[in-house]
């Protein structure tokens, strides 16, 4: 029977992307060796690392004094160079989350880290609006999208001072307006490939005004110059990635899938309001994320709900449980997810409401 893959990270991928990759793992490009056993520096892998970049920066449209660059470390390690390379003395910060946290902690190690608004109270479930930032911070990060908690920033924001966004779990989910940020990055496994590599998109224009040293390795100009390849980067990682990328496109694009994925999450959502059994956890439909579908048994039904847990995972959806944070349910629907898994979701929630009337 088919599973179906809700989990949050690492998650579904194309099955172009897998198949492709296992192609080149046992012949790369031809070369009749496995893209695991050849030099980073070979024409063949030096071509995939150069097509990844450019249809990256196609597919979402990013101007002309932008670069991306593919690293190891995972978004965690943005958490740190982010203030290592743009923080002088103060940055803000919009609290959304645990991941939104962990970025703050570190840059406190930088100088004032300014928290600007926050949903701790009320354990994230809705993205704080109307807040203050001050003018004088070098920058203003956000994450838009909340994994752990199901709610989403989707609007580039207009902000007076350079915008780092979070995007590890929405990138290439919808259109964004890549000059409203001056860095964009995130870990590659929710949405483009194996973990092992991470993406950042930023503005040249936004390097070289602090005062302190970088180390090579964690400042962005080193990785910019060698287009990627200062070191060996994650080769297997980088090579599926191209092939989401190319799977993007054929697709139609960005446009297109946001219009599935937009079609998917309402889907879910319906049933999550219709079906007497669950609730959104989410406060404000409009902060509701189309990643990731965080749901909960209502009051009283509570007691059933690892006995739902155990009727889905039966029925081959697998992943829907929540972070423990939060609890209840959380179902992942990246881009590669079709909206044939949502509606056996739906059915199987539907199912079980039968057996409880
Ligand atoms: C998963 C996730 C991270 C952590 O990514 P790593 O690559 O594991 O460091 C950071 N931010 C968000 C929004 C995430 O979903």
């Amino acid at each position: 029977m088919k599973k179906h893959n809700f989990y949050a990270g690492p998650s579904i991928l194309p099955n172009f992307t897998i198949e492709e990759t296992i192609k080149a793992l046992k012949n790369f490009a031809n070369t009749g060796l496995s893209l695991a056993e050849i030099s980073h520096r070979s024409k063949e892998f030096d071509a995939v690392m150069k097509e990844t970049n450019s249809l990256f920066k196609e597919l979402l449209n990013i101007p002309e004094d932008y670069e991306v660059i593919f690293v190891g470390g995972g978004a965690s390690t943005q958490f740190c160079m982010i203030p290592f390379n743009l923080m002088n003395k103060k940055a803000s910060y919009l609290n959304t989350g645990a991941w939104a946290n962990k970025a703050q902690k570190e840059a406190k190690l930088f100088g004032e880290m300014v928290e600007v608004a926050s949903s701790k109270d009320e354990t994230y479930c809705y993205i704080p609006k109307n807040y203050e930032i001050p003018e004088d911070s070098d920058y203003f990060h956000i994450t838009t999208n909340n994994t752990i908690y199901g709610t989403e920033i989707k609007e580039d924001y207009d902000v007076k001072v350079p915008l780092v966004a979070d995007m590890s779990s929405d990138i290439f989910s919808r259109p964004i307006d890549v000059s409203k940020y001056a860095v964009i990055y995130g870990g590659a496994q929710k949405n483009l490939a194996p973990a092992g590599v991470t993406f950042v998109i930023v503005n040249k224009k936004v390097l070289g005004k602090v005062d302190r040293e970088i180390p090579t390795m964690l400042d962005y100009r080193t990785h910019i110059s060698k287009g990627s390849m200062f070191n060996t980067p994650p080769v297997i990682p980088v090579f599926a990635a191209l092939q989401t990328l190319k799977w993007i496109k054929n697709m139609g694009g960005v446009e297109v899938l946001h219009r599935k994925n937009l079609e998917k999450a309402q889907i879910l959502y319906d049933e999550i309001d219709r079906n007497k059994l669950f609730k959104g956890t989410v406060k404000n439909k409009e902060d509701r994320s189309i990643m990731n579908i965080c749901f909960v048994m209502n009051d009283e039904y509570k007691e059933f709900e690892k006995e739902f847990l155990n009727f889905a995972t039966e029925k081959n959806m697998l992943g829907i449980k929540g972070h423990r944070s939060v609890g209840g349910f959380r179902a992942s629907t990246y881009n590669a997810l079709p909206k044939e898994s949502i509606e056996a979701l739906i059915e199987v929630m539907q199912d079980f409401e039968k057996m409880k009337k």
